[in-house]
Protein backbone atom coordinates (compact mmCIF):
# COMPACT_ATOMS: atom_id res chain seq x y z
CA UNK A 1 0.00 0.00 0.00
CA UNK A 2 1.58 3.31 -1.06
CA UNK A 3 1.38 5.68 2.37
CA UNK A 4 1.43 9.45 1.83
CA UNK A 5 0.66 12.03 4.03
CA UNK A 6 -2.56 12.50 3.50
CA UNK A 7 -3.06 8.25 4.24
CA UNK A 8 -6.51 8.45 6.52
CA UNK A 9 -6.07 7.68 10.34
CA UNK A 10 -8.57 4.64 9.83
CA UNK A 11 -6.02 3.13 7.24
CA UNK A 12 -2.71 3.63 9.30
CA UNK A 13 -4.16 1.75 12.34
CA UNK A 14 -5.01 -0.85 9.86
CA UNK A 15 -1.26 -1.03 8.46
CA UNK A 16 -0.37 -1.08 12.34
CA UNK A 17 -1.67 -3.95 13.47
CA UNK A 18 1.56 -6.11 11.96
CA UNK A 19 3.27 -5.63 15.33
CA UNK A 20 3.79 -8.88 16.83
CA UNK A 21 3.95 -7.36 19.99
CA UNK A 22 7.75 -8.65 21.01
CA UNK A 23 7.99 -5.37 23.39
CA UNK A 24 11.63 -4.84 22.11
CA UNK A 25 10.27 -0.97 20.92
CA UNK A 26 8.54 -0.45 23.86
CA UNK A 27 12.04 -1.67 26.01
CA UNK A 28 13.37 1.91 24.96
CA UNK A 29 10.62 4.64 24.47
CA UNK A 30 6.72 4.20 24.13
CA UNK A 31 4.30 6.10 22.09
CA UNK A 32 2.37 8.94 21.92
CA UNK A 33 -1.38 9.45 22.81
CA UNK A 34 -3.94 11.75 21.13
CA UNK A 35 -6.21 13.21 23.07
CA UNK A 36 -9.20 11.10 23.02
CA UNK A 37 -6.29 8.36 24.42
CA UNK A 38 -6.25 9.71 27.77
CA UNK A 39 -10.28 9.24 29.00
CA UNK A 40 -9.87 5.67 27.37
CA UNK A 41 -6.75 4.72 29.25
CA UNK A 42 -7.55 6.33 32.44
CA UNK A 43 -11.15 4.54 32.54
CA UNK A 44 -9.24 0.88 31.77
CA UNK A 45 -7.08 1.89 34.82
CA UNK A 46 -9.63 3.20 36.82
CA UNK A 47 -8.30 6.11 37.81
CA UNK A 48 -8.95 9.72 36.94
CA UNK A 49 -7.60 11.68 34.08
CA UNK A 50 -5.51 13.75 36.52
CA UNK A 51 -4.14 10.90 38.32
CA UNK A 52 -2.96 9.27 34.91
CA UNK A 53 -0.83 12.72 33.85
CA UNK A 54 0.90 12.60 36.94
CA UNK A 55 1.11 9.24 37.55
CA UNK A 56 2.03 7.61 34.02
CA UNK A 57 2.66 10.34 31.83
CA UNK A 58 5.09 12.70 30.76
CA UNK A 59 5.63 15.51 27.82
CA UNK A 60 7.74 14.47 24.35
CA UNK A 61 8.56 17.65 22.34
CA UNK A 62 9.29 16.94 18.09
CA UNK A 63 9.64 19.27 15.78
CA UNK A 64 8.84 21.91 18.26
CA UNK A 65 5.44 20.53 19.26
CA UNK A 66 4.96 19.23 22.69
CA UNK A 67 2.72 16.00 23.11
CA UNK A 68 2.02 13.31 26.00
CA UNK A 69 3.44 9.82 26.17
CA UNK A 70 3.35 7.42 28.95
CA UNK A 71 6.68 7.63 30.94
CA UNK A 72 10.21 6.36 30.27
CA UNK A 73 11.71 4.73 33.47
CA UNK A 74 15.11 5.74 32.88
CA UNK A 75 18.32 5.08 34.20
CA UNK A 76 20.90 7.73 35.48
CA UNK A 77 19.01 10.67 33.62
CA UNK A 78 19.62 8.41 30.50
CA UNK A 79 17.39 9.88 27.57
CA UNK A 80 15.81 6.23 26.64
CA UNK A 81 14.46 4.19 29.09
CA UNK A 82 11.37 1.61 29.81
CA UNK A 83 7.76 2.29 28.89
CA UNK A 84 6.05 2.48 32.67
CA UNK A 85 3.46 0.11 30.61
CA UNK A 86 5.43 -2.60 29.67
CA UNK A 87 5.65 -5.49 31.95
CA UNK A 88 7.78 -8.13 32.93
CA UNK A 89 6.74 -10.80 30.43
CA UNK A 90 6.84 -7.90 28.05
CA UNK A 91 3.54 -7.45 27.76
CA UNK A 92 1.28 -4.26 27.79
CA UNK A 93 -0.55 -3.69 30.93
CA UNK A 94 -2.80 -1.70 28.18
CA UNK A 95 -2.95 -3.52 25.04
CA UNK A 96 -6.45 -2.90 24.52
CA UNK A 97 -6.51 0.96 24.64
CA UNK A 98 -2.65 1.10 23.97
CA UNK A 99 -1.88 5.21 22.86
CA UNK A 100 -2.59 5.86 19.21
CA UNK A 101 1.37 5.97 18.33
CA UNK A 102 1.61 2.70 19.39
CA UNK A 103 -1.17 0.94 17.49
CA UNK A 104 0.14 2.65 14.46
CA UNK A 105 4.07 1.62 14.72
CA UNK A 106 5.21 -1.35 13.78
CA UNK A 107 7.86 -3.05 12.50
CA UNK A 108 6.38 -4.72 9.19
CA UNK A 109 7.77 -3.54 5.44
CA UNK A 110 5.74 -0.23 6.13
CA UNK A 111 6.53 0.54 9.39
CA UNK A 112 9.22 3.46 9.29
CA UNK A 113 6.72 4.99 6.52
CA UNK A 114 4.36 5.06 9.19
CA UNK A 115 6.54 6.48 11.32
CA UNK A 116 7.21 9.24 8.80
CA UNK A 117 3.47 9.17 8.66
CA UNK A 118 2.86 9.82 12.32
CA UNK A 119 5.62 12.65 12.70
CA UNK A 120 4.02 14.72 9.76
CA UNK A 121 0.66 14.44 11.30
CA UNK A 122 1.23 14.56 14.79
CA UNK A 123 4.40 16.67 15.39
CA UNK A 124 5.37 18.71 12.25
CA UNK A 125 3.37 22.10 11.98
CA UNK A 126 3.12 23.95 8.72
CA UNK A 127 2.32 27.22 10.47
CA UNK A 128 5.37 27.19 12.97
CA UNK A 129 8.58 28.11 11.47
CA UNK A 130 10.43 26.44 14.12
CA UNK A 131 8.79 22.91 13.33
CA UNK A 132 9.37 22.96 9.94
CA UNK A 133 13.51 24.06 10.56
CA UNK A 134 13.43 21.32 12.69
CA UNK A 135 11.73 19.16 10.12
CA UNK A 136 14.19 20.39 7.14
CA UNK A 137 17.60 19.66 9.60
CA UNK A 138 15.91 15.88 9.91
CA UNK A 139 15.31 16.10 5.95
CA UNK A 140 18.90 16.17 5.32
CA UNK A 141 19.64 12.99 6.09
CA UNK A 142 16.07 11.01 6.10
CA UNK A 143 13.85 10.19 4.17
CA UNK A 144 10.04 11.15 3.57
CA UNK A 145 6.79 10.57 1.99
CA UNK A 146 4.94 12.07 -0.10
CA UNK A 147 3.24 14.97 0.86
CA UNK A 148 6.10 15.80 3.32
CA UNK A 149 8.29 17.60 1.27
CA UNK A 150 8.74 21.18 2.45
CA UNK A 151 7.37 22.56 -0.26
CA UNK A 152 4.21 20.58 0.32
CA UNK A 153 4.36 21.64 3.49
CA UNK A 154 4.57 24.93 3.02
CA UNK A 155 3.99 25.95 -0.71
CA UNK A 156 4.09 29.67 -0.41
CA UNK A 157 8.05 29.62 -1.51
CA UNK A 158 8.76 33.10 -0.48
CA UNK A 159 7.17 31.91 3.03
CA UNK A 160 9.37 28.98 3.52
CA UNK A 161 12.34 31.00 2.54
CA UNK A 162 11.66 33.09 5.50
CA UNK A 163 11.10 30.16 7.59
CA UNK A 164 14.18 28.59 6.43
CA UNK A 165 16.35 31.97 7.05
CA UNK A 166 15.34 32.67 10.27
CA UNK A 167 13.42 35.69 8.80
CA UNK A 168 10.29 34.54 10.26
CA UNK A 169 10.98 33.44 13.79
CA UNK A 170 7.82 32.04 15.37
CA UNK A 171 4.23 31.15 14.46
CA UNK A 172 1.74 33.68 13.22
S1 LIG B 1 1.99 1.84 26.04
FE1 LIG B 1 2.25 -0.35 25.69
S2 LIG B 1 2.64 -0.55 23.49
FE2 LIG B 1 2.96 1.60 24.04
S3 LIG B 1 5.15 1.78 24.46
FE3 LIG B 1 4.13 1.35 26.41
S4 LIG B 1 4.21 -0.87 26.67
FE4 LIG B 1 4.62 -0.41 24.51
S1 LIG C 1 6.58 -2.48 16.85
FE1 LIG C 1 8.08 -4.07 16.42
S2 LIG C 1 9.54 -3.98 18.15
FE2 LIG C 1 7.68 -2.90 18.76
S3 LIG C 1 6.43 -4.44 19.80
FE3 LIG C 1 5.76 -4.42 17.65
S4 LIG C 1 6.97 -5.99 16.64
FE4 LIG C 1 7.97 -5.55 18.62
Amino acid sequence: MIITKSTSIKEALAIGKECSKCGNCCSYSSGALFDADIPRIAEFLKITEKALKEEYLEEVEKFNTLRLRPKLIRQKDRPHGRCVFLEDNNHCRIHEVKPTECRIGNCGQDGEKLSIWFRLNYYVNPYDPESIRQWAMYLETNQTISGGNLTDLVPDKERLSKMLNYSELRKK
